[in-house]
């Protein structure tokens, strides 16, 4: 379903080159939940921001199912990012001037995949019937995440891609907010790549890989 192949990222800092992703090869088949740790500067949201089309590579190839992602142009990233890739981050991005219920639905209406009984049956499995007319201040983090992945899975896509969405949670709303996205995913059929610093949380996933020296270990 994803297929990363030899993939390469240089940046530059104060002129001297910094080789982060040097060669990554990796793997999701459809529906697989995997969990990607590193050390801190070792790449991992980089992968995600190639891999979500947020930036693009140097070399080396990442397909999305039918799609070759390093052969997009800016635009073909921009659909691709909203039609079929969900992005959830630590700090929930959540929009301040709408309601829950607007968050939630905000994006899959953009892309026109608006779908009333799918977003009926997130907000039931994510618990967030009570919250739906508040605005993202009114909610506690564990709260803010749940709309964040709600979003995220509004337009029924290929892929979850979370950068580290526990990162700002408790240890014990951290393993909830978890359990409800494994069981979304499964529901869904739809990949998971989940960046985390947590081993304890890695371990609950199908697969576990590691980023070091730019590479996959
Ligand atoms: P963390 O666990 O701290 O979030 P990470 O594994 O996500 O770390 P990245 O954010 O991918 O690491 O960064 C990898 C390396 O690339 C770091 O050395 C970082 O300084 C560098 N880097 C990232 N983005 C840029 C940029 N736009 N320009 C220059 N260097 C960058
Ligand atoms: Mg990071």
């Amino acid at each position: 379903m994803l297929s990363i192949r030899n993939l390469s990222k240089t940046f530059s800092s104060a002129g001297e080159p910094v080789h982060v992703l040097r060669g990554v090869d990796l793997d999701l088949r459809a529906g697989e939940r995997v969990a990607l740790t590193g050390e801190s500067g070792s790449g991992k949201s980089t992968l995600l921001h190639l891999i979500a089309g947020l930036d693009a590579a140097d070399g080396g190839t990442i397909r999305l199912e039918d799609t070759e992602v390093t052969r997009l142009s800016d635009a073909g990233r921009a659909s691709l990012r909203r039609d079929r890739i969900g992005l959830v981050f630590q700090q929930f991005n959540l929009i301040p001037s709408l309601s829950v219920m607007d968050n939630l639905a905000f994006q899959a209406r953009i892309a026109g995949r608006h779908d009333a009984a799918w977003t009926r049956e997130l907000v039931e499995r994510l618990g967030l019937d009570g919250l739906l007319k508040r605005y993202p201040e009114q909610l506690s983090g564990g709260q803010q995440q749940r709309v964040a992945i709600g979003r995220a899975l509004a337009t029924k896509p290929s892929l979850l891609l979370a950068d580290e969405p526990t990162g700002n949670l408790d240890e014990a709303t951290a393993d909830d907010v978890l359990a409800l996205t494994r069981d979304l995913v499964a529901r869904t059929g739809c990949g998971f790549l989940m960046v985390t610093h947590s081993l304890h949380l890695a371990v609950t996933l199908d697969r576990h890989v590691t980023l070091h020296a730019g590479r996959i270990a």
